[in-house]
């Protein structure tokens, strides 16, 4: 049994010149972000997070290129049926320990920029913390507007059947219609 809480944590001394291969599964819950998702209703997340992450140390910085995968349920936004989709990402992730207080422009003007805005990772000390970063990859690749095929239907707006699964008498020939009864009233009166 794993140590959840060294999981998803490096070293920085322990990474060789050459990289390093990390291999994480983690419970999405473990995740305050996607939990409070998941709390809300907003999306289901019915596998593990299998993350795969290549780090590589480059001059001043540690870099990071990996990608993960699992499976969440959603409600599609047409026809309201929950369905299973796999989410993944790959991403490459910047982390720098120190961060220029300035950047010189061309025009020699310098600019306070953060670690954020030219898209580093700040880290402190001698470990960095996979986390904060994996789990804004997971959240930005949940669909806004999740559907469960391209090809989805919907709903008759009429009558809220899933025309996925069928379809539906509005539009279609109506049997009990005016007509019908004015065909029973001939018929009863002959
Ligand atoms: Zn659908
Ligand atoms: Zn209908």
């Amino acid at each position: 049994m794993k140590n959840r809480d060294n999981d998803m944590k490096i070293e920085i001394h322990q990474i060789p010149s050459t990289g390093l291969e990390l291999a994480f599964e983690e419970q999405p819950d473990r995740f305050a972000s996607v939990k409070e998702l998941m709390e809300t209703g907003e999306c289901r997340f019915v596998a593990p997070v299998d993350i795969a992450l290549q780090v590589t140390p480059v001059p001043d910085m540690i870099r990071v290129e990996g990608g993960f995968n699992t499976t969440i349920r959603q409600a599609c936004v047409r026809c309201m049926e929950r369905f299973d989709g796999t989410l993944e990402s790959h991403f490459t992730l910047d982390y720098s320990k120190a961060i220029p207080d300035d950047v010189h422009r061309n025009d020699g003007n310098s600019v306070e920029l953060t670690a954020q805005q030219i898209g580093m990772i700040h880290y402190q000390g001698d470990e960095i913390d996979f986390t904060d970063a994996i789990q804004e990859q997971i959240v930005m690749a949940i669909p806004y507007h999740p559907l469960c095929s391209d090809a989805c239907k919907g709903l008759c707006a009429q009558c809220g059947q899933n025309l996925n699964i069928g379809d539906c008498r509005c539009s279609g020939q109506d049997t009990d219609g005016p007509f019908d009864v004015l065909k029973k009233l001939k018929l009863s009166s002959e």
